[in-house]
């Protein structure tokens, strides 16, 4: 295992109020006495764990920045190594002077994630839980942040190796028989085991469907608002995203033309395309293309059409309507405050869910939430202490469990020896295990540290 001595700046690389030079590894404190002087005097070898030290930071005689040392012996630090973190001044040249100098004195720069990846080599976390590290730094929303803060704290290794006891003690009990049969009978052990499969099963299966909402959970619903001009669109996002006008991302593949916005809708992220936002033309379609506007429909988990209640629908609406048939749509009757036009069934052919809104009054939005909270989230509301699988490497290695059990039961009800079911128990103990890393390949953990950002 390497245990050499990396740095790196561990804050974003803006100029900001400070920024921290994070070192790990065997000779981080060796290094961080090179570059750091003490306002007293003392070396940081000398001084005790956990304690804070002000000081310089010296190329050679010339003063750096003014600092403040954190110093954490192992194993009581994030990678149980020995760590030294550099409270500095947060601005981008200082903070890339510092490292260098760091590195010049004798540790390399880290790769992204290989504080978190020491973490769990050296068994202070799992590898779920290291994943969630990620997603706590990536959430974007309450309930995202929520589910990921109980992974890192172990829910999903915990519920993982309770299955897994499960399991490995009927293997043994399988084994032990076999090899010593007067003091272990199987007589009835395949109805025993069947209950067992079962209650597994049914476990796991709660898991994996946790992952729906887990998936929306954590990355938002991926939303389309569509609608002809001035029905609204722009209006009702303006009441989505309320007064802090939204953090807008470039959606891949895509110019300027379409603007991605994140709204929160009671703890759930809608990713709205914001056709709205489009100022020329408000159509979508006529703006970005036929084709393109059917990808980002085809695309959508959410189609929130906008009419006019107040008008006659025209050709136009009659287009849309075309090319939205058969997705998740919500129609929104926009402008409930004025004298209504069509009537709801005349747009059921179009969905089921209709809501009546006035994006001028704000009224309707809390009746949207509650469709789509039950929509996604099969009504359920995710903020308990529920374990929720997030991330799609967990669940496939759950989903491949679910399949080793299935195995276990088919050779159950075709009477076959007890020495298969071990096999199909071990399989399913070993898909258990990729979930918190046991028997994990090299290569599958240097990817995953890879998604991380650097100082992490
Ligand atoms: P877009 O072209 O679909 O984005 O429509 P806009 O949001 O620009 O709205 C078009 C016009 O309709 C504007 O004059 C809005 O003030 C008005 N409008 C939007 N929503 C409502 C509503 O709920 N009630 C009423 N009375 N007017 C609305």
């Amino acid at each position: 295992m390497k245990t050499d001595t990396i740095a790196a700046i561990a804050t974003a690389m803006t100029n900001a109020g400070i920024g921290i030079i994070r070192i790990s590894g065997e000779e981080a404190i060796i290094v961080a006495d090179r570059v750091f002087c003490a306002k007293n005097g003392k070396t940081l070898k000398e001084s005790k764990s956990h304690t804070i030290h002000y000081g310089f930071i010296m190329d050679g005689s010339e003063i750096i920045d003014e600092v403040l040392v954190m110093l954490m012996k192992s194993p009581n630090s994030y990678t149980r190594e020995d760590t030294v973190e550099i409270d500095c001044h947060g601005g981008t040249l200082v903070m890339q002077r510092i490292l260098d100098i760091v590195i010049r004195c004798g540790a390399r720069p880290a790769e992204p994630g290989e504080f978190t990846k020491r973490a769990f080599l050296n068994g202070r976390i799992d590898l779920s839980q290291a994943e969630s590290v990620i997603d706590v730094i990536n959430a974007k929303n309450d309930f995202a942040l929520r589910s990921s803060l109980h992974q890192l704290q172990g829910s999903v290794s915990n519920k993982i190796k309770e299955l897994r006891k499960k399991i490995i003690h009927e293997t043994a009990f399988i084994e032990s028989a076999i090899d010593d049969p007067e003091h272990y009978s199987l007589d009835d052990y395949s109805t025993h085991l069947s209950d067992l499969i079962l209650e597994l099963k049914t476990e796991i299966k709660r898991l994996l469907d946790s992952a729906d909402n887990g998936k929306i959970l954590k990355e938002g619903i991926h939303t389309v608002i569509v609608g002809k001009p001035n029905v609204g669109k722009s209006s009702i996002l303006n009441v989505l995203v309320g007064s802090e006008r939204a953090i807008v991302t470039d959606v891949a593949g895509t110019t300027r033309d379409v603007l991605e916005e994140h709204v929160n809708l009671n703890g759930i992220s809608l990713n709205i395309i914001d056709t709205a936002g489009i100022r020329q033309t408000d159509d979508i379609v006529e703006k970005i293309g036929v084709n393109k506007a059917k990808e980002y429909l085809d695309r959508a988990d959410l189609i929130l059409y906008v009419i006019d209640r107040s008008r006659d629908l025209t050709e136009e609406d009659n287009e849309i309507e075309q090319m939205i048939k058969d997705k998740n749509v919500i129609v929104l009757m926009n402008k409930s405050d004025l004298q209504q036009k069509i009537k709801e069934d005349d747009l059921k052919m179009i969905s089921e869910h209709i809501i009546s809104i006035s994006a001028k009054e704000g009224n309707g939005i809390d009746d949207l939430t509650a469709m789509i909270q039950q929509m996604f989230l099969h009504g359920q509301v995710a903020l308990n202490d529920e374990v929720i699988i997030t991330n799609v490497r967990h669940k496939n290695a759950l989903a491949q469990t679910f399949e080793s059990l299935n195995m276990v039961e088919e050779s159950i009800r075709n009477q076959m020896p007890e020495d298969f079911y071990s096999i199909d128990l071990l399989n399913a103990y070993e898909s258990l295990g990729y979930v918190i890393g046991e028997k994990i390949e090299d290569d599958l953990a240097d990817e995953i540290f890879s998604k991380f950002c650097m100082g992490k």
